[in-house]
């Protein structure tokens, strides 16, 4: 007791504390957060003394390096750039899509300037800013009409809640979806006030199941692509067609959660096959909703594609302005879509799609490249290879595609595995591996070119610093 009563005195004061820190920062940093980082460091090391987990005293020299630590953690910015080994393309976690250069160029444009986001520039009037997209995206996916919200998630909301409030809406239990974070299919049903009507089992869903469901009550027949996950073995499900023809017969409205919506059959570059958005709209179902930022590789978006009364609707809805997007999704989601107007120019330069497609020696090469550049000299405390591995499509889409591929596989000799990936996840641009067969890979599908000379400089700080961390 007496111990810990010295240990409290004996704590700095933060005046104090501030002239021993006169040299350590420049005037960029206001004295503010210096105080405010100061005795936050003092309160933090008052309650380690309090609950016994500190018994000793710490130097001046400890000190002072707590206080920079805090100060510069403080002055830098919550979300930062890192880098990707972890071979999954449209990782959720780390922001899914990369824009290419052009469409962050537009960004800075609709960032730093004026534009015609809601001014039409023929009339001098009030334009619509989905208007922007529009045409675009009908060219591309067939569809007669389309508008764009904040995300997929919100696109099925705002479609379900204009056409279905308050009547059936009958799905097959099979595509009764989650997907990852809290977006399930029932529970958006529930918030829109349509109700649920399950028909078929989980694994088999007849054409006339949906026929016998149907009631005076019914509206709408959906469809929810199940994207993260597949029912293999005995299973049945109708066709788009089939759905379509259903519903006219009983006047009713189809619509289909495409969740990703790719606009390139992407089988044909080695991945699975997947519905195209054109291949569904083609199929007669009239309103089609998926998203921005997966397989198409854009910005985070959710487009609606459909009949043009059914899209009229919606954009009427009151509920559309709480879920409409802003001047940056729309700046670098034309500028993905105008990719499309040739494949070869989008899977060149869609981040997405080039990453996805890339040829097998192209990352056996960058591989190559990367452990050249640090086998010499980080040889002395840890061992490179380059070795094979699996990327992930990732997003929900594809779940069981494997994409073969290489990755720098470090070795390391007295570092733990767990302590490696911990050092560099904190890395001033943190790199995020995977551990695969007790070693630590970074697959190279998801790193780019233009990181490889910092990703290699990371590496060998790492190492060259004693790896004390
Ligand atoms: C991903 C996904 C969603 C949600 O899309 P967000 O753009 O992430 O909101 C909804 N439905 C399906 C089927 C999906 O795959």
């Amino acid at each position: 007791m007496e111990k810990q009563k010295e240990l409290l005195r004996a704590l700095p004061k933060v005046d104090e504390c501030l002239v021993l820190l006169e040299s350590s920062f420049d005037e960029s940093i206001p004295p503010r957060i210096i105080k405010q980082c100061v005795q936050q460091c003092i309160e933090q090391e008052r309650k380690k003394i309090l609950s016994g987990d500190r018994t000793t005293r710490q130097s001046e020299k400890w000190w002072i390096a707590s206080f920079e630590a805090a100060v510069e953690k403080k002055m830098s910015y919550n979300l930062c750039r890192m880098i990707n080994g972890t071979g999954v393309v449209i990782h959720t976690n780390m922001g899914r899509s990369l824009l290419p250069q052009k469409a962050t160029e537009l960004l800075t444009q609709a960032g730093g300037y004026y534009s015609n986001l809601e001014f039409n520039l023929q009339t001098g009037k009030r334009g619509s800013r989905y208007s922007l997209v529009e045409e675009v995206i009908c060219e591309l996916t067939g569809a007669e009409a389309a508008m764009v919200v904040n995300n997929n998630a919100a696109a099925v909301l705002l479609v379900l809640d204009t056409l279905a409030k308050g009547t059936e809406v009958i799905v097959s239990r099979g595509q009764l979806v989650e997907i990852g974070g809290s977006f399930r299919i029932p529970d958006v049903m529930a918030k829109s006030g349509a109700t649920l009507v399950e028909v078929g089992a989980t694994n088999r869903t007849h054409k006339w199941d949906y026929e016998n469901a149907i009631t005076d009550h019914t509206s709408m027949l959906l469809r929810v692509h199940t994207s993260n996950f597949r029912v293999i073995g005995f299973t049945s499900d109708i066709s788009g067609e089939d759905l379509s023809s259903i519903a006219r017969d009983h006047g009713l409205v189809t619509m289909e959660d495409l969740g990703s919506g790719s606009l390139i059959d992407l089988s044909k570059y080695g991945l699975m096959k997947e519905p195209t958005v054109q291949e569904v709209v083609k199929s007669g179902i009239d309103v089609v909703t998926f998203s921005g930022d997966k397989l198409l590789g854009g910005p985070q978006a959710g487009i609606i594609v459909g009949a043009r009364d059914v899209i009229d609707k919606v954009k009427k809805n009151p509920l559309t302005r709480a879920l409409r997007i802003d001047k940056f999704t729309l700046a670098s989601l034309e500028t993905i879509l105008r990719y499309y107007y040739d494949i070869n120019s989008a899977l060149e330069n869609i981040p997405t799609l080039s990453m996805l497609t890339v040829q097998r020696d192209v990352l056996k090469k960058r591989a190559q490249r990367i452990v050249r550049r640090i086998r010499k000299k980080i040889s002395g405390t840890c061992q490179v290879a380059v070795v094979k591995t699996n990327s992930r499509v990732g997003g929900g889409a594809m779940p069981e595609c494997d994409l073969p591929s290489y990755a720098v596989q470090l070795d390391p000799r007295d570092i733990r595995l767990s302590v490696l990936e911990k050092a560099f996840r904190k890395m001033p641009i943190p790199i995020i591996g995977r551990i695969e067969d007790e070693k630590y890979i970074l697959d190279v599908r998801t790193i780019q070119d233009e990181e490889i000379n910092v990703l290699c400089d990371l590496i060998v700080d790492y190492f060259d610093q004693g790896t004390q961390q």
